[in-house]
């Protein structure tokens, strides 16, 4: 398979550490609000890639962190604590909000047919490991005490600055991001590992360590969790690309500088969902989710239709419009699937099983191209196989991609078959459908005048009778 890596800029052939086994992490989400449909852009695609890993056999372990201390409103580690900030919108505990949004997120994800992680670990589960770490990091030099917190000096790495796809006076912003500067740095690009001292005087959570009562930086937590159940070596470490820098540039000079060897091989950026107006963000109040989605009548897994339609290194633009046609196209979907599963029974046909199945992996391992991947599930409806390959091809996909479309197929053609139960058993639908059969049966006999008189008197009663090339049909007008 080949995947792009930010870190070397490239595509390149996917081989993991350990033959056939994949260590993945991915950054969870900070649960102070509810998760918007651009952070599950990011968690969509990254489910895809850990199923395509799995469909293709490999044996994966992915985890994830919740984020429920430690993330400021900058990423840079100033401006306020995002877990306060929604305890204080909501007068609630900081452990009441993250009780609540991380069930709020595994709801949504459950709608999105995104998989639990194997392991998800909320940061404040792990602080021994974070203080193991920072001591780690203190005795090698790499990390520094001022003003009260703990800071990893990032003068002491030959390359801090890893994505090189950044321009330094962007990095320069990222890093200030328009909020004063936090004087006791000693250099400007510095990050924190633990705050003793803080502005904010009612934080909530805090513990004890050698470093004085305080609490974790952002940047520690995932390294730390990664190495606590992955190990010293990591395969893939997801993300949306907003976090490529600072937050996994700081990572990995932690990581590293912890270790003194190379941690992670392939970085997986899913880039961002906008909307006409820009970047969808948490911060600024109004934004998108799956109830809104719902309440609006969509069903989430044309979302995830949506994001599969589109390539995860380009950005997405969301608008309505564009939600219509991805539900348009899933609608499509399931009918045809619903004719296939009307069909009579038929074998599947092996190697043309194969040959479309290739053309699905093939999409997938160059780059994970969905949108290629979702030209094949069209590819396999077109083809000159039988029902049963079909259904059979697209279960299968299905398990890559979640859409839920055989499925979908099969409850539309219980609704059918209930529906059509619940109108035989009706007494005016039985004797609507005796007159149609006694006046097909006039018409075969050209005993017109009979038929004339029968449709008159369904008439009569509200029935309108269509003559169609399947036969006849009706229609029970209002009175
Ligand atoms: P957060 O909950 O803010 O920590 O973010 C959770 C995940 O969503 C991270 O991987 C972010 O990089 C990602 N993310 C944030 N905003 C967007 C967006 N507009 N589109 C796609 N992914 C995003
Ligand atoms: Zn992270």
């Amino acid at each position: 398979m080949l995947l792009y890596n930010s870190l070397t800029r490239q595509r390149e052939e996917f081989v993991p550490n350990e033959p056939g086994k994949v260590k993945m992490y991915t950054c969870g989400p900070t649960v102070y609000h509810y998760a918007h449909i651009g952070n599950l852009r990011s968690y969509i695609m990254e489910d895809v890639l850990e199923k395509y890993l799995r469909y293709i056999g490999y044996d994966v372990t992915r985890v994830m962190n919740i984020t429920d201390v430690g993330h400021l409103s900058s990423d840079a580690d100033t401006g306020e604590d995002k877990m306060l900030k929604g305890a204080r919108r909501e007068h609630k505990t900081v452990m009441e909000i993250a009780k609540f949004y991380t069930d709020a997120f595994f709801d949504d994800c459950k709608k999105l047919n995104i998989k639990t992680p194997d392991v998800v670990a909320p940061a404040t589960s792990c602080v021994d490991e974070f203080i193991r770490v920072i001591e780690g990091l203190l005795e090698k030099g790499f990390a520094y005490e001022a003003g009260g917190n703990i800071y990893f000096d990032t003068s002491k790495l030959k390359q801090y600055y890893v994505f090189n796809d950044f321009r330094e006076e962007d990095l320069e912003v990222g890093v200030r991001e328009g909020v004063e500067e936090d004087g006791n740095k000693r250099n400007k690009a510095d990050f924190v590992l633990w705050f003793t001292k803080s502005k904010f005087d009612d934080q909530e959570l805090k513990w004890d360590s050698p470093f004085g009562v305080g609490y974790p930086g952002w940047h520690i937590e995932c390294s730390c969790i990664s190495m606590k159940y992955l190990g010293e070596k990591l395969d893939i470490h997801c993300g949306g690309i907003d976090n490529a820098f600072p937050h996994h540039t700081n990572e990995i000079a932690q990581s590293e500088a912890y270790l003194g060897h190379k941690w992670c091989n392939y970085w997986f950026h899913v880039h961002h969902l906008n909307t006409n107006s820009g970047k969808m963000s948490k911060s600024s109040g109004e934004f998108l989710t799956v109830s809104l989605l719902e309440s609006k009548g969509y069903n989430p897994l044309v979302y995830r239709l949506f994001c599969l339609q589109s390539h995860y290194r380009k950005s997405l633009v969301f608008s309505y419009e564009n939600l219509d046609n991805a539900a348009a196209a899933y609608n499509k979907i399931v009918a045809r699937l619903l004719a296939l599963l009307k069909e009579s029974p038929s074998e599947v046909d092996r190697a043309a099983f194969d040959a479309l199945k290739a053309n699905f992996c093939a999409a997938l391992d160059s780059d994970l191209n969905t949108s290629l991947s979702v030209t094949a599930i069209y590819d396999v409806l077109k083809a000159d196989t039988t029902p049963a390959t079909k259904l059979a091809l697209i279960e299968d996909f299905d398990r890559v991609l979640g859409l839920d479309l055989v499925p979908a197929a099969r409850r539309a053609l219980e609704s059918e078959k209930a529906a059509a139960k619940a109108a035989s058993s009706d007494p005016f639908v039985a004797e609507i459908e005796a007159k149609i059969a006694e006046r097909a049966a006039a018409k075969k006999a050209k005993d017109y005048a009979k038929a004339d008189a029968i449709r008159a008197e369904l008439l009569e009663k509200g029935v309108v009778l269509e003559d169609t090339p399947q036969g006849t049909k009706y229609k029970i007008e209002a009175k």
